[in-house]
C-alpha cells in the first residue's frame, strides 16, 4: 500500500518497528493513518496485553508482574508502544483504552490467581491523561467492582511528570486509590522531571529504577552512585524498590549485593502471553 511505498520499516530487535521518512508530510501522514486504525483497533480485536514477571531476588520467586500493552495492526504488524502509545495519549484515546486494559488485566489475574501468591501485585501503567479525566479513582473502583479483582493484587505505575503537572489532583486521586488498597508505583523513576519532596508527600509504595541506570550499573562509576543513593533512599523511605531492564547476570549479581529487594528484565523473562505467563507462575523460581 501507499504507507508502505512510502515508508521504510526497520525492524529492530524484539519486534519493534522504527519509523523514519525523508519528510515531514509523510510523516504526519503515517500519524493519521495510524490514528485512524487506533480508533478501530479495540472493536478490531487488535490489542492485546503481556506481562512480564517481577521477581523477589530473595527467593527467586515470581512476586509480580507488568501488563504491557501490545498493538498487531493488520496493515503494520506488531507496533512498538513507543510509536503507538503517544498517539493514544495526544487524541484522548488512552483513556477508554487504558480501562480496556485494566479490564483485561482483571480478567488474566483472575484466571492465574490460583497459582499466584496471595500478595501477588498486578501492575498496570496508567497516562498521564487518564488522571486528567478527574474521576479515576471512581472509575478503576468501578472496575474492579464489575470484574471482582481484588484491590491488594493491583498496582498502578505512575511517572513522575504525571505527579508533578498538577500536584493537587495528583494528591487527591492517589490518596483515593490508596485508600482503596491498591499499590502505587513510580515508574522509569530519575528520567522524569520531579523534585524529590513529593516522595514524602504522596502515598507511594514502590519506586522503579530506570533501566538505563541498570544497563552500565557494573561498568559504570556514576550510574553504580545513583543506583546505591536510590536503593538506600528507598529503604530509608520504607518504599519497595523494582530494578527495570535487568538482562545479565552481573547486573543481578550486583544489585543482589546492593540489597535491592525485587527486579524485572530479560533475564528472568521477556513480556508473554497469558498462556505463557500461566506456564512461568508454576515455576519454583525464575532465576
Ligand atoms: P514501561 O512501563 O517502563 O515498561 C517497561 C518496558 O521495558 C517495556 O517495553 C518492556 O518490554 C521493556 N523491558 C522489560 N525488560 C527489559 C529488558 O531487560 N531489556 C529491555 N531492553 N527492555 C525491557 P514496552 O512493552 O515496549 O513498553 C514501552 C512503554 O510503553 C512502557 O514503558 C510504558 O510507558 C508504555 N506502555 C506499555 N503498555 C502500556 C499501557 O497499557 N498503558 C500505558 N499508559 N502505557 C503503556
Ligand atoms: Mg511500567
Ligand atoms: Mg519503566
Ligand atoms: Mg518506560
Amino acid at each position: 500500500n501507499a504507507d508502505a511505498a512510502m515508508y521504510h520499516a526497520k525492524k529492530t530487535g524484539r519486534n519493534n518497528f522504527q519509523f523514519y521518512s525523508a519528510d515531514m508530510n509523510a510523516q504526519a501522514s503515517l500519524r493519521l493513518a495510524m490514528e485512524t486504525a487506533l480508533r478501530r483497533a479495540v472493536e478490531q480485536e487488535e490489542f492485546f496485553i503481556h506481562l512480564q514477571p517481577q521477581i523477589d531476588l530473595d527467593t527467586g520467586k515470581m512476586n509480580g508482574a507488568e501488563v504491557l500493552l501490545r498493538w498487531n495492526s493488520t496493515q503494520w504488524g506488531l507496533v512498538s508502544p513507543a510509536d503507538f502509545i503517544p498517539i493514544l495519549e495526544d487524541t484522548g484515546m488512552i483513556e477508554s483504552v487504558g480501562e480496556w486494559v485494566l479490564k483485561q488485566a482483571c480478567q488474566c489475574f483472575l484466571n492465574i490467581k490460583h497459582k499466584l501468591a496471595e500478595d501477588f501485585k498486578l501492575a498496570v501503567n496508567l497516562s498521564g491523561r487518564q488522571f486528567k479525566g478527574g474521576n479515576l479513582a471512581s472509575r478503576i473502583r468501578y472496575i474492579l467492582a464489575e470484574t471482582g479483582m481484588p484491590t491488594k493484587n493491583l498496582e498502578l505505575e505512575i511517572t513522575e511528570t504525571m505527579l508533578m503537572e498538577d500536584p493537587e489532583l495528583a494528591t487527591l486521586t492517589l490518596s483515593e486509590l490508596s485508600e482503596m488498597g491498591i499499590s502505587l508505583a513510580i515508574d522509569d523513576f530519575g528520567t522524569g522531571y520531579s523534585s524529590l519532596s513529593y516522595l514524602k508527600q504522596f502515598p507511594l509504595n514502590v519506586l522503579k529504577i530506570d533501566s538505563s541506570f541498570i544497563r552500565d550499573v557494573t561498568t559504570d562509576k556514576d550510574d553504580a552512585a545513583i543506583v546505591n543513593a536510590i536503593l538506600a533512599m528507598t529503604e530509608s523511605l520504607g518504599l519497595i524498590v523494582v530494578a527495570e531492564g535487568v538482562e545479565t547476570n552481573e547486573q543481578l549479581n550486583y544489585l543482589r549485593q546492593h540489597t535491592c529487594q525485587c527486579a524485572q528484565g530479560y533475564l528472568f523473562s521477556k513480556p508473554v502471553s497469558e498462556e505463557a505467563f500461566y506456564e512461568l507462575a508454576e515455576k519454583e523460581t525464575l532465576i
